[in-house]
């Protein structure tokens, strides 16, 4: 269970700033899915001793000044619940304001780890503006510049000090762990007591990692099968607002633990910006993704009506193109068999491994028929590739330039790989490794 690191504050104090640093994600597949990760605002990072999800509360919607107090009101409380550490930012340029000290009073009351940071302290000479914030009276205030990477690797060695231990359970690689995700009221619990109704249920409801996650193991076809926190699924009572919002940070809890992830859609509605979040989160988390369009009895249908569902999903969905799309209805029970089908197909096509030979044999052919574009006025060269793990399936190919390896010229191999070896719902990797 990856613990959860949330960053709250005002606009503009630099949350995103922060959050950029922190990621050190790579601006050309931001880019490269339109509309989808743009505005993503939450992340799997890595490159500290213990991983952990980073959410910036900010980006949740868009605001307005008169609706700022509440919203970072709702924040720290979204926050407060959810994260396991916070840090809250303030501005240093702007100065102490009134909705900095309401929060943090807020945040005083949490019986979690908070970090009270000033950011925009760009050079010595400002730490003496940052002296206003002394008055907040909290026991620690670090100073950072997000921007200029002053301070801000000795605030996260704190943080990460401060994150809960990961029990390092063994997996058991037997067990196909499913994710069923998607925004409120789409059919998600109702899709999951069909799933568990129509199998059967081998264990009784097991509490899981986290503290009101409950995970639940079915069999199907003499395969075993857990799936993530029912409970979370399960859990309601929220207004919609405040279910729209626990639905992205549920969702990438359970897609983290998960192997692969059920992107529910209700026909009814189509596709929405909240699905693409869902989604793009799952993509990127290296998940099996099969989409299930729930609802398709309500919905009036002409011979016509299917195909240009798939074609809407297919055009919201490009980087997902490969994954299968089951059309279902939780309610009456209708190809609710096919669901389990693809699960079982799209795990045999995340752990499946292809042999070094059969993969250079495409490899070469690959990069003999679109050579890669020059790289500095430098040609770029490929050696060989070779596939060192599953889950998601990653290749590593080697090259003179590993850094001027194209990002289209990546997705052109990762295209030719999938169709070659008929990896169907699994995204795939390439890292690109130096030779000369
Ligand atoms: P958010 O609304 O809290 O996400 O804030 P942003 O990250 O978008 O930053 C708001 C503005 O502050 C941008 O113009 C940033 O370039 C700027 N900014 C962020 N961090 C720093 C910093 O450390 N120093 C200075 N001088 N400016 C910063
Ligand atoms: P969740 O919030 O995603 O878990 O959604 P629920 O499973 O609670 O379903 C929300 C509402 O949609 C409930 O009123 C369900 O009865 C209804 N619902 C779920 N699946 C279907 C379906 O396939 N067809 C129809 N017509 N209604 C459904």
């Amino acid at each position: 269970m990856m613990p959860l690191v949330a960053i709250v504050g005002r606009p503009n104090v630099g949350k995103s700033t922060l959050f950029n640093r922190l990621v050190g994600r790579r601006k050309a597949i931001v880019d490269d899915m339109p509309g989808v990760t743009r505005d993503r605002n939450y992340e799997t990072v890595t490159r500290f001793d213990a991983p952990f999800i980073l959410i910036d509360t900010g980006g949740f919607e868009p605001v307005s000044e008169d609706r700022l107090l509440q919203q970072m009101r709702e924040q720290s409380r979204l926050a407060m619940e959810e994260a396991d550490v916070i840090i809250f930012l303030m501005d240093g340029r702007a100065g102490l304001t009134p909705s900095d000290v309401e929060v943090v009073e807020m945040l005083r009351r949490v019986k979690k780890p908070v970090f009270y940071v000033v950011n925009k302290v760009d050079g010595e000479k400002l730490e003496n503006e940052a002296a206003d914030f002394y008055t907040l009276g909290v026991d620690a205030l670090h100073t950072i510049s997000a921007e200029h990477n002053r301070g801000v690797g000795d605030l996260m060695d704190e943080v990460v000090a401060a994150l809960p231990k990961i029990s390092n359970r063994a997996d058991d690689d037997d067990i196909t762990k499913i994710a069923v995700v998607g925004r409120p009221n789409v059919g998600k619990s109702s899709l999951v007591n069909r799933l568990l109704g129509f199998e059967r249920v081998v264990a009784n409801p097991t509490p899981g990692t986290t503290r009101d996650s409950v995970d639940t193991m079915f069999s199907c076809n003499k395969k075993r099968y857990l799936l993530i926190d029912t409970a979370g699924i399960r859990r309601k009572g929220k207004t919609t607002q405040k279910l729209e919002k626990y639905s992205v940070v549920d969702s990438l809890r359970s897609i983290e633990r998960a192997d692969v992830a059920l992107i529910v859609i209700n026909a009814e509605e189509g596709v929405t910006e909240q699905d693409e979040r869902i989604a793009g989160y799952a993509y990127e988390a290296g998940k099996g993704c099969i989409f299930v369009v729930n609802k398709w009895d309500v919905v009036e249908k002409d011979n016509r009506t299917l195909g240009k569902f798939v074609e809407q999903i297919k055009t919201e969905f490009k980087y997902l193109a490969f994954a299968p799309i089951v059309f279902v209805s939780a309610k009456s029970g209708l190809r609710i068999n096919r669901v389990m089908e693809e699960v079982e197909r799209v795990m045999a096509q995340c752990t499946k491994r292809v042999s070094t030979a059969d993969l250079n044999r495409v490899f070469s052919e690959a990069v003999d028929t679109h050579h890669a574009p020059l790289s500095h006025g430098r040609r770029v060269k490929f050696y060989y590739s070779t596939q060192v793990g599953t889950k998601p399936p990653t290749f590593i190919v080697f090259t003179n330039q590993p850094e001027g390896v194209h990002f289209s010229y990546e997705r052109y191999l990762i295209n030719t790989f999938r169709e070659a070896f008929d990896f169907t719902g699994t995204p795939l990797r390439i890292i690109f490794r130096g030779r000369d």
